[in-house]
C-alpha cells in the first residue's frame, strides 16, 4: 500500500520512535499520545481493520497480544495496568487504515470515555 503512513513508517520512509520490532510486527510510540505511555502494534502486512481481518492473520494477532504483554512489561505499566484499543471503521473512530492496536497505560483511564 503505497500511500499507507504506517506502511511508509514500516519501510522506514517515515521515522518513528521504535519500542519493538520482528519479522511480523512493529510498534512505536503514537505521535500524539493520549497517555504517558501510548504505544501503537500494528502487522508488517497491510491489513486495512479488523474487519478485513482473515483466518490465515489468526497468527498475527495472536503474537501482537503476546507481545503487548511483554511491551507493557517493558514500559513498567503491567502492575499498574493498561488499555488494549482498537478502533475500527468510521464509527469505531478508525484514523488511519492499517490495522492497529494501542497500548495505553501510565494513568487511570476512565470507561466509558467522556
Ligand atoms: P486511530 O485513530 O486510527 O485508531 O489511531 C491512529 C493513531 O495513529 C493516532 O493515535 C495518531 O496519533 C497516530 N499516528 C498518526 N500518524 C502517525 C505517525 O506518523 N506517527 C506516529 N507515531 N503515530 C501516528
Ligand atoms: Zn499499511
Amino acid at each position: 500500500m503505497d500511500s499507507c503512513i504506517f506502511c511508509k513508517i514500516i519501510k522506514g520512509e517515515i521515522p518513528c520512535n521504535k519500542v519493538y520490532e520482528d519479522e511480523k510486527i512493529l510498534a512505536f510510540k503514537d505521535i500524539s499520545p493520549e497517555a504517558p505511555v501510548h504505544i501503537l502494534i500494528i502487522p508488517k502486512k497491510h491489513i486495512e481493520s479488523l474487519s478485513t481481518l482473515e483466518e490465515d492473520d489468526k497468527d498475527v494477532i495472536s503474537h501482537i497480544f503476546i507481545k503487548a504483554k511483554e511491551i507493557g512489561e517493558k514500559m513498567g505499566i503491567a502492575q499498574s495496568g493498561y488499555r488494549i484499543v482498537n478502533n475500527c471503521g468510521v464509527d469505531g473512530g478508525q484514523t488511519v487504515s492499517h490495522m492497529h492496536f494501542h497500548i495505553l497505560g501510565g494513568r487511570s483511564l476512565q470507561w466509558p470515555p467522556g
